[in-house]
C-alpha cells in the first residue's frame, strides 16, 4: 500500500508556478500537496533569465532555494511522484501517482507546464538549451549582435523574423522545407535584408552544445552563432482534459482572471494556462491562483456554517 495524503489543495507541478501557489497557499494556513515528477521544459537550460533577483539562475537551484524557503511551512506536503490520474469532484478530488500513493483534495491546481514534442532536426537535441533556444526574451541578450538562424515557416517565421530584429540584425530565416510564405511576406524580408533558405535542413553542426553551421539537403552551408526555433508543445499533462477542463487546440487550459477552469475546483496556472511561457509570469500566475483557490475555500468553509 502507497503512502496517503489528505489536503485542501493538491499542486500537481512544482515548477515556479506550482511553488509560488504552495507559498501563497502555505502561507494562508492551507494544507497543500505538491506532486511533481520533475521534467520542467526549461530543464534543458543552465542558466534562466529576466527573473527579477535571479537573473541568470540556474533552473534547479531556482527550484532547490524555492523548496528551502517552503519548508517555512508545515502544512505544504512534497511528493516526487507523478500524478497519474484525477478523479472527483469539487470538495473531494482523488489523485493517485505512479509510485502508488493516494491523495484527497478540495481542490486540484494543474502546474504542469508545456511539454517539447521532437521537431525532428537533425543534430538539435545536441545544441537546444545550449546554443539553440525558443525565446528571445529568455536568451537573446547573450546572443545580441551574433549571426544567427530562425528556424520557422511561414506567418510564424515572419513574426519571429520581426521580434529577433531587436536583438540583432545578422540571421537568415531556414524554412526546412516549403516556406510557406506569402510573395508579399517574401518582399517584406528582403526589404529588411533578410535571406530565406527553403532547403530541408540535412544537420546541424555543433561542438559541445555550440552551433557552427547548418547543413542543408541542397549542399548549401550556413554558418552560425546560435539558433532561435519554433517549438512544437503539448499540454504538460492530460489529466486536466480528463477532467473535462476546456482546453485549446495548442494545449493550454482555459481559465479565468483567477486560474478557475470550466470545472469547479479545478485550477490552473503557469504554461499550463497561459501563453507567455515566462518564468515569473509562471510565478506571478500561481500566485494570483493562489489566492482564487484560497477565497474558494474559506467562502466554502464559511457558508458551512449555519
Ligand atoms: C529552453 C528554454 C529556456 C527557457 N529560458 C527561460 C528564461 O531564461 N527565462 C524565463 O523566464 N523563462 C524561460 N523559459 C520558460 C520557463 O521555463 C517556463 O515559462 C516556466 O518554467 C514555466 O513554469 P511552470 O511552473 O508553469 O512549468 P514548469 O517549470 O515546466 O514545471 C511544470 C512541472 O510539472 C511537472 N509535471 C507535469 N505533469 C506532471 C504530472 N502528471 N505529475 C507530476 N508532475 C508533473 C513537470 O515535471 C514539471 O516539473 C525557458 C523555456 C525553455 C524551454
Amino acid at each position: 500500500m502507497g503512502e496517503k495524503f489528505e489536503a485542501d489543495v493538491a499542486i500537481i507541478g512544482g515548477g515556479p508556478a506550482g511553488l509560488s501557489a504552495a507559498l501563497v497557499l502555505g502561507r494562508a494556513r492551507k494544507r497543500v500537496v505538491v506532486i511533481d515528477e520533475g521534467r520542467p521544459r526549461n530543464r534543458v537550460t543552465k542558466e534562466t533569465h529576466g527573473f527579477l533577483t535571479r537573473d541568470g539562475v540556474a533552473p534547479g537551484e531556482f527550484r532547490r532555494i524555492a523548496r528551502e524557503q517552503l519548508r517555512a511551512y508545515p502544512s505544504v506536503a512534497f511528493l516526487e511522484d507523478a500524478a497519474v490520474s484525477a478523479a472527483g469532484t469539487d470538495g473531494d478530488f482523488r489523485i493517485a501517482t505512479a509510485g502508488g500513493a493516494a491523495v484527497r483534495a478540495k481542490k486540484l491546481l494543474f502546474a504542469v507546464g508545456m511539454r517539447d514534442l521532437p521537431v525532428g532536426i537533425s543534430g538539435l537535441n545536441d545544441v537546444y538549451g545550449k546554443s539553440a533556444f525558443v525565446c528571445p526574451y529568455c536568451d537573446g541578450w547573450e546572443l545580441r549582435d551574433r549571426w544567427l538562424a530562425l528556424i520557422a515557416k511561414g506567418a510564424r517565421a515572419l513574426h519571429m523574423a520581426k521580434m529577433l530584429a531587436g536583438w540583432t540584425r545578422n540571421y537568415a530565416i531556414l524554412t526546412n522545407g516549403p516556406h510557406e510564405l506569402t510573395d508579399e511576406q517574401l518582399q517584406e524580408l528582403s526589404r529588411h535584408g533578410v535571406p530565406v533558405f527553403d532547403a530541408p535542413i540535412r544537420h546541424i553542426v555543433s561542438s559541445e552544445g555550440m552551433v557552427e553551421a547548418i547543413l542543408l539537403e541542397d549542399g548549401r552551408n550556413v554558418a552560425c552563432e546560435g539558433i532561435f526555433f519554433a517549438p512544437k508543445l503539448a499540454a504538460g499533462s492530460e489529466l486536466p482534459r480528463s477532467l473535462g477542463c476546456r482546453v485549446t487546440e495548442g494545449g493550454t487550459v482555459v481559465v479565468d482572471a483567477f486560474g478557475k477552469s470550466s470545472v469547479p475546483g479545478v485550477y490552473a496556472a503557469g504554461d499550463a494556462a497561459s501563453e507567455l511561457y515566462q518564468a515569473i509570469s509562471a510565478a506571478a500566475l500561481g500566485s494570483l491562483t493562489a489566492a482564487g483557490i484560497n477565497n474558494e475555500l474559506l467562502h466554502d468553509a464559511w457558508e458551512a456554517v449555519n
